[in-house]
C-alpha cells in the first residue's frame, strides 16, 4: 500500500473524551476546515446527558460509539483508525501504523493514560483501563473463587462497591463477584479506603454497610456538628504527617470506631496500610513453604492456614500472604506518553505527563495536549488541583479547542472558569458525592479547620475553613449544599461569624447568603 501524506490544519491524536471534544470544537470553530483525529481504538467516546449543575459542576455521562457516528454528527470531522508510532514535531509530522503520515499545523495530544500496574508481564495481574480489559477482568472472574484488589484510588472504590454508576462497558464486570460470592481482599496502603476521595471520616460513613454489626451500631443516630479546634490540632498534624487527608478529630474516631486495621463484610476483607511486597507463581511458592492465610471470614476467630492451591499467591507488607486466582492492579494510571517522546525534548511533570501552560501548550511549538496525557503547569486558583477525571478530560478537550483556535488566528484567551474551582461529581456506594476545592485539605497546611455534619445513612457534610474562608466541602447523600457552597469557596467570603451555623441543619443556608 502507497503512504499517504496528508496535510491538515488542526490534527488530534485520541479518541477519548479530551480528544472528541477538543475534535468538536474545533469543527464547530472552523466549519470550513477538515479535522483530523486520529485514534488507536476502533471505538470513541462520547459525552452524552450534559447537565451543567451550577457554574462549575457538571454531570455527564460517557458512551462508547463508532466513530462513524462522530463523522455523520460533524461532517468536517475525519477519524483515522491507527495508532501513532511517531511524531516528528520539527516536520510537525506523525507517523501512523498504518504507514501514512499526517502534517499538522497545530496539534493536541489527547492520548490519555494507562493503568500503573503493581508488576508488568504477569499474566495474574490485571490492570482495567478499556472494554477489553473491562472484558479481559470479566472473563477470569466468571472462573474465580478469590479475587485480590490492590490500590485505594477511584477504580478500586468502584471495584469494591456496588457499580451502578459505572460506565456500561464495566459494569457487568463488576456485578458478578456479587452474585457468585467471590471472596476479595482488598490490600490499601493507608489506614481508610478511598484516600484519593475522602477522609476516614466520609470512607467510614459510605462503608457502613459493609461493616459490621459491631460498628453500625456505634454510628447509629448520629447528628453532630462538629469544629476542629484547640487541642484537636496535634491529632490534626499528625494525620497530615501520615498522608491520610485531614483528620476528624478524637470525638469523631471515637464515634465511629475507626481502628482501621481489618473491616469484614460478608465476602470482602480489607488490609490496610500495607502494600504488597512480592507476588509468587504457585510452583515458586510451593519450594519456597510459606504459609498462606485462608480469607479472614470472621475477625473474632484467629486467622487460619490456608489449605487450598491457588495459581497466585501475594506477600504483604505486613507479612501476611494470600492465595487468590488474580490480582486487580488499581494502583493510579501513567501517562501515554512514549511514542510521542521519540526523539522529542517534551518537558514532563513529575507525574511522567507532557506538560501544558495555562494556554494547554506544551514546551514544544504548535503542540498543545489535554486530558490524563499532560500535566497541569500553570499556576493553579488556590481551590483547584489536577485530578485524572472524566471532568476535566472534558474541560480540557474544550478549553485546548479553544486555545488552538485562538492561537491560529492570532490571539490569545483567558484561562477558562472551569479551572477556578476543582468540582467533580459523582456516586460512590449508591450516594450522590460532590467533591469541591480543597475537599480534603490538599496543600493547606495546618492551620486549617474542619466543620462537620452527620447523620448515619442519609447525609455527609465535611467543609474546610481556612482563616475565616471556606476552602473546599465534601457533600455525600441529597444535601442540596452544592451550588451555595460552590459560591462561598469562589467568592472567599469571611464566614467567621457565622461559626457553627454554616452546618446547623435548622438554618436554611441558601437564604442565609441571598
Ligand atoms: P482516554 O479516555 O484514555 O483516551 C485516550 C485515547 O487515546 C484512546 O482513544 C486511545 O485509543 C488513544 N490513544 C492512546 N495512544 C494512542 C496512540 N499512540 N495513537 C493514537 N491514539 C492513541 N473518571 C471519572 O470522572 N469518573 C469515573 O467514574 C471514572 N471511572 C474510571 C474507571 C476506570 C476503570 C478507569 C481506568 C478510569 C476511570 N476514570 C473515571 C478516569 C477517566 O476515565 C479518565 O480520566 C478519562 O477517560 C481521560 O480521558 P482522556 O481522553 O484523556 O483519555
Amino acid at each position: 500500500m502507497e503512504a499517504v501524506r496528508s496535510v491538515g490544519t488542526f490534527v488530534v491524536v485520541g479518541g477519548g473524551i479530551a480528544g472528541v471534544t477538543c475534535a468538536e470544537q474545533l469543527a464547530v470553530n472552523f466549519p470550513e476546515e477538515d479535522i483530523l483525529l486520529v485514534t488507536a481504538s476502533p471505538v470513541i467516546k462520547a459525552v452524552t446527558n450534559f447537565k451543567q449543575v451550577s457554574k462549575v459542576l457538571e454531570e455527564f455521562e460517557v458512551e462508547e460509539q463508532p466513530s462513524i457516528v462522530l463523522e455523520n454528527r460533524f461532517p468536517n470531522i475525519k477519524v483515522i483508525e491507527s495508532g501513532v508510532k511517531q511524531l516528528k514535531s520539527e516536520e510537525h509530522c506523525i507517523y501512523t501504523e498504518d504507514g501514512h503520515q499526517h502534517v499538522y499545523k497545530k496539534l493536541c495530544l489527547c492520548a490519555g493514560a494507562k493503568p500503573k500496574l503493581i508488576c508488568e508481564g504477569n499474566p495474574y495481574v490485571l490492570g482495567i483501563r478499556d472494554t477489553d480489559s473491562a472484558q479481559e477482568f470479566q472473563k477470569q472472574l466468571t472462573k474465580a473463587k478469590r479475587i485480590m484488589i490492590v490500590g485505594n484510588g477511584g477504580i478500586a472504590l468502584e471495584l469494591v462497591e456496588h457499580p451502578p454508576h459505572w460506565a456500561p462497558e464495566y459494569r457487568v464486570a463488576v456485578l458478578r463477584y456479587e452474585i457468585e460470592g467471590c471472596e476479595v481482599i482488598w490490600a490499601i496502603k493507608d489506614k481508610a479506603i478511598g484516600n484519593t476521595f475522602f477522609d476516614a471520616g466520609a470512607a467510614e460513613f459510605l462503608t457502613s454497610k459493609l461493616m459490621s454489626e459491631k460498628s453500625e451500631a456505634k454510628i447509629a443516630h448520629r447528628r453532630t456538628i462538629y469544629t476542629v479546634e484547640g487541642a484537636e490540632r496535634e491529632n490534626r498534624t499528625k494525620a497530615k504527617a501520615d498522608n491520610v487527608g485531614s483528620a476528624l478529630g478524637p470525638d469523631w474516631h471515637g464515634g465511629l470506631d475507626l481502628k482501621g486495621t481489618e473491616e469484614f463484610s460478608h465476602n470482602i476483607h480489607i488490609e490496610t496500610r500495607c502494600e504488597v511486597k512480592k507476588i509468587y507463581l504457585q510452583e515458586e511458592f510451593r519450594i519456597m513453604k510459606k504459609k498462606p492465610l485462608a480469607f479472614p471470614k470472621d475477625q473474632h476467630k484467629s486467622v487460619t492456614v490456608d489449605k487450598e492451591m491457588w495459581p497466585v499467591y501475594v506477600e504483604l507488607t505486613n507479612g501476611k500472604i494470600y492465595g487468590c486466582d488474580f490480582l486487580v492492579s488499581a494502583t493510579g494510571v501513567t501517562p501515554n506518553v512514549y511514542p510521542f517522546l521519540l526523539g522529542n525534548n517534551f518537558d514532563l511533570g513529575e507525574d511522567g505527563g507532557l506538560k501544558v501552560d495555562d494556554q494547554m501548550r506544551t514546551s514544544l511549538p504548535d503542540i498543545y495536549a489535554a486530558g490524563d496525557i499532560c500535566t497541569a503547569c500553570w499556576q493553579p486558583s488556590p481551590v483547584w488541583q489536577q485530578m485524572r477525571l472524566w471532568t476535566q478530560a472534558r474541560q480540557m478537550g474544550w478549553y485546548a479547542a479553544k486555545c488552538m483556535a485562538a492561537a491560529s488566528l492570532g490571539h490569545s484567551i483567558d484561562m477558562d472558569f472551569s479551572f477556578e474551582l476543582f468540582a467533580h461529581v459523582t456516586k460512590f456506594f449508591n450516594y450522590k458525592v460532590v467533591l469541591l476545592g480543597k475537599y480534603n485539605a490538599q496543600g493547606l497546611g495546618s492551620d486549617h479547620e474542619l466543620m462537620l455534619r452527620c447523620t448515619k445513612g442519609q447525609e455527609y457534610v465535611k467543609v474546610v475553613m481556612q482563616n475565616g474562608r471556606m476552602m473546599g466541602a465534601v457533600l455525600i447523600g441529597e444535601t442540596d449544599l452544592e451550588e451555595t457552597f460552590e459560591n462561598l469557596i469562589l467568592n472567599q467570603m469571611d464566614l467567621s461569624s457565622y461559626g457553627e451555623d454554616l452546618l446547623d441543619p435548622n438554618i436554611d443556608i441558601e437564604d442565609y447568603f441571598d
